[in-house]
């Protein structure tokens, strides 16, 4: 199958062609990105208006140039993918109807695509994968934890309740005057830092279960800033690195705890471990992740960072593998802002997006 996929749910604007063969490995043959990174930066975060008409304004030459890069044409492809939900509406409205536009002048068939399965499913687009997975989904917007049983049949295990790590890393790195997207800064800053220095809270760790939180933490990486520029007038460059190290470090305590505990959930054990989503691209937590799996003798997948942060790869993808299963939707297709993914076990029920 050779498939067309958009993705415009938040500030990229992306598109990708994937072809699945039986038996053998996908293949990405183009993935176009195109960040907004600097439409959104005089306002410390995103606009979804700016986003929207962003999205409306590239879509079009996002698809020429995954077509190019794939050296195809419309009517090579089998179907056109798109991210249908969950995200900011006004750019999944626009990609909706991009590809709606695309699949009625090429007769080719249309898939509404979860964006939380895109992410949920690409370590099978780069790994050699079977289901069951557990898969610690970790982004901007979102954490969970997600037991994969098939390419449409997910059950979330457990969340966070409050906010998600990829928001607390901006807001932190906000906080300590770098720059945006503040995961990345946040990494490299607390390369020279001390994780010991300044004891932040595990929160939720004293409690059973595969819930957690992050806006306490958050609250105590403030106050432990103001007081530092309380009592010395600003923060040294060494002060900024151990609140990144240690804020960092909490972060990865927390989430590899509870994918131990979400890995002993079950009787017949899980054998494999993913992880993905954008704060997946975060050594640290690789790090913390993979020492889990090593302990629980379950083999441990991460795609590489291109795949982990928003693409239409991953989109295109999850059509492709929900294909034998699924009928095509029509032109009624609807951009759906939320969007959960899972057939959620009450007792354990969590927020998050
Ligand atoms: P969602 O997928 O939940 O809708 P999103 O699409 O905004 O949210 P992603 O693109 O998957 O999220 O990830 C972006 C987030 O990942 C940002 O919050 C960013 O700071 C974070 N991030 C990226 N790189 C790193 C890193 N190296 N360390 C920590 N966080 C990171
Ligand atoms: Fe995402």
């Amino acid at each position: 199958l050779t498939i067309l996929g958009l993705e415009s749910s938040c500030d990229d604007t992306a598109a990708a062609v994937v072809r699945t063969t039986q038996g053998a490995a996908a293949e990405v043959l183009s993935s176009v990105v195109l960040g907004q990174t600097e439409l959104h930066a005089a306002f410390g975060g995103v606009v979804p208006e700016i986003a929207a008409r962003a999205h409306a304004e590239k879509l079009d030459i996002c698809v020429e140039h995954a077509l190019k890069q794939a050296n195809l044409q419309l009517d090579d492809l089998d179907g056109i993918a798109v991210t249908a939900g969950p995200g900011l509406i006004g750019g999944v409205v626009s990609g909706v109807m991009c590809a709606k536009g695309l699949s009625a002048a090429s007769g080719k068939p249309l898939f509404g695509v979860n964006h939380l399965a895109g992410h949920a499913l690409t370590p099978r687009l780069t790994d050699d994968l079977p289901y069951p997975y557990l898969m610690l989904l970790v982004s901007g917007g979102h954490c969970q934890f997600l037991r994969v049983d098939g390419p449409d049949q997910f059950e979330r295990i457990g969340g966070t309740i409050d906010d998600a790590p990829g928001e607390a890393f901006d807001k932190i790195a906000r906080l300590l005057g770098l720059e945006q997207p503040g995961g990345p800064a946040l990494e490299q800053a607390a390369l020279q830092g001390n994780p010991n220095r300044f004891a932040f809270p595990r929160p939720l760790l004293d409690r059973p279960g595969c819930d957690m939180s992050f806006s306490g933490l958050k609250t105590a990486v403030l106050r432990c800033r103001d007081g530092l520029i309380a009592t010395q007038g600003g923060l040294h460059r060494q002060d900024q690195a151990d609140i990144a190290a240690g804020f960092q470090a909490a972060i990865a305590d927390v989430l590899a705890e509870k994918t131990r505990r979400a890995l002993r959930l079950y009787s017949a054990p899980i054998r494999y471990l993913c992880v993905a989503g954008g704060v997946a691209a975060n050594q640290s937590i690789r790090t913390a992740l993979q020492k889990v799996s090593h302990e629980t003798n379950t083999k441990f997948a991460a795609p590489p960072l291109a795949l982990c942060t928003d693409n239409a790869a991953m989109i295109a993808f999850a059509a492709a593998e929900q294909w034998p299963g699924r009928t095509p939707d029509d032109l009624t297709l609807a951009a759906r802002p939320r969007w959960p993914l899972d057939r959620t076990k009450p007792s354990m029920l969590g927020g998050g997006k």
